[in-house]
């Protein structure tokens, strides 16, 4: 199918009323792939207003019909998968074997969320008052503004309408100006699956100035936001004034930890995984790779010999496990990172050609916690090395961060595990696990990786007020 490149509000696909427009390229080449509307305040406006003309019914929707159209989404979502991964391939530079698995996980939290809209349960409180009763029960908060960035451009909108939806709200989507194609495919796809025009709006553009609307706007009372921690705090201190809720999933450095009687092996696997997966950009990948000195150099041979067989290329041939970066951009900043631990004496165990947007794997070993690549959030595919004498040194390392998004431990000593999952800082805690997130489960950060959970019946709650409601005879 031809997904249209058009902003959808309410009932329309339609363009930005000054006809301005925007190119999307293909970060694999740099080449143009479509031209989309460029939107601002007003567009936004608009689909504010179309977004709350819909609320009412859609509030009023019962969960059974509210579910079903959930499920529909999901069924459109794969019966169109290899089109959708293409999309994905080709504007986020993913290869397709992840572009794939992607589509599945978005898909994934709109089956979850259909089913559990229908489970949901308020619950009833004992009065002493026998000529009064309390209950709880729950209503969506309203019109929500949805912010999301490029790394997962299908994941990252499904994980928020699916709960929005399901949980009776309308939604004004803003999906990234680098990579909008794959939203609106989505948002084609719930069109076509039976959502109701004005339940889901897509806008893409000049970001300031929709962020600005929708933080401004009285009618919108949830940003649901990922992104950096950076501009997670604008908006943050934007919806003050209003006093809307928000839901911040924010950036990440993930620290990877190994131990000594972890199955090296494993840990050498997982987290060449990690680090490859969309070129390291990904918030929860591992950020800080923290290894017990005794076995440093035998990890680290471990970790080089995974990465050297990584194949970098073009994301839509079958043989690529490893697509480009987002820009050119995002390539001199990791770049930078790299070369400023070169320059305070970090050694390359292993590193490779930089060809435009094509980064090679690359371990630096011999690397300072302090040291900038290891407080920034990486996002390529580079691990820096940091060695650590005993349990206690490795966790005050793995924790001196503001960040809290995820934290990984390998190790076999069933104790150490347990200590670990409590002492670690973060909201998500691989233990030999380097990736314990499905639709059914609540992720978010802690610290300044975020407010909020999505995923589980946690992340349907965000969308929903609770209510106390009383009754006297
Ligand atoms: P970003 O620069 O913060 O952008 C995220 C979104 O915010 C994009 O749609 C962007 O639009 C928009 N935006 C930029 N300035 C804005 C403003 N002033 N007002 C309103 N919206 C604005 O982040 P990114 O570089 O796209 O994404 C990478 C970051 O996302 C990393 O930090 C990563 O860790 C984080 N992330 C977190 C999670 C999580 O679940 N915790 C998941 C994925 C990514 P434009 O792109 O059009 O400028």
């Amino acid at each position: 199918m031809d997904y249209p490149t058009l902003l959808r509000i309410g009932g329309d696909w339609r363009g930005a009323d000054d006809g301005a427009t925007f190119t999307v390229g293909e970060p694999a080449t740099g080449a143009a792939i479509a031209e989309v509307p460029r939107a601002g305040a007003g567009e936004c406006r608009a689909a504010i207003i179309a977004a709350s003309a819909a609320q009412p019914a859609w509030r009023d929707e019962t969960a059974q019909g509210r579910g079903m159209v959930c499920h529909a989404i999901a069924e459109r979502l794969i019966a169109a998968r290899e089109a959708l991964a293409r999309l994905r391939a080709r504007e986020g530079g993913t290869p397709l074997a992840t572009a794939l698995v992607e589509v599945d996980y978005a898909a994934g939290f709109f089956r979850f969320y259909g089913d559990e809209i229908v489970h949901l349960t308020g619950r009833a409180i004992a009065h002493p008052d026998p000529r009064r009763s309390l209950r709880v029960d729950y209503a969506p908060v309203g019109v929500v503004g949805a912010i999301t960035p490029w790394n997962l451009p299908l994941a990252a909108p499904a994980k928020k309408l699916a709960a929005a939806i399901a949980a009776g709200c309308a939604v004004v989507l803003k999906p990234s100006e680098l990579t909008p194609l794959s939203a609106l495919a989505l948002a084609r796809e719930a069109e076509l699956a039976g959502l109701p025009p004005g339940v889901l709006n897509v806008v893409c553009g000049d970001a300031a100035a929709i962020g600005g609307e929708l933080t401004a706007h009285p009618a919108v009372r949830l940003i649901a936001f990922t992104g950096s921690t950076r501009i997670g705090r604008q908006l943050m201190a934007a919806c003050a004034p209003g006093l809307k809720h928000v839901a911040l999933e924010l950036g990440g450095s993930a620290p990877f930890l190994v131990f000594a009687d972890a199955d090296l092996e494993r840990a050498a696997d997982d987290l060449a995984t990690l680090k490859t997966t969309n070129a390291g950009q990904v918030c929860v990948t591992a950020n800080r790779v923290l290894v017990e000195r005794v076995v440093h150099d035998r990890f680290v041979a471990l970790l080089v010999e995974r990465l050297r067989r990584v194949r970098v290329g073009d994301p839509l041939d079958a043989a690529t496990t490893m697509g480009p970066l987002i820009s050119g951009e995002a390539a001199e900043r990791v770049a930078g990172l790299v070369d400023g631990a070169l320059a305070q004496g970090a050694i390359a165990a292993l590193s490779g050609p930089r060809r435009d947007r094509f980064f090679a794997p690359t371990v630096l070993t011999g690397c300072g916690n302090d040291w900038p690549i290891a407080r920034a959030e990486i996002f390529g595919p580079v691990a820096p090395v940091i060695g650590f004498d005993d349990e206690a040194h490795a966790v005050a390392l793995a924790n001196d961060t503001p960040y809290g998004l995820a934290a990984f431990a390998y190790t076999r000593d069933p104790g150490r595990q347990h200590r670990l999952a409590r002492a670690l800082d973060a909201g998500v805690i691989g233990i030999n696990d380097p990736r314990p997130l499905i639709p059914s489960a609540p992720f978010g950060g802690v610290k300044q990786s975020g407010i909020g959970r999505e995923g589980g019946s946690e992340g349907l709650l965000e969308y929903l007020d609770t209510r106390l409601i009383g009754v006297r005879d």
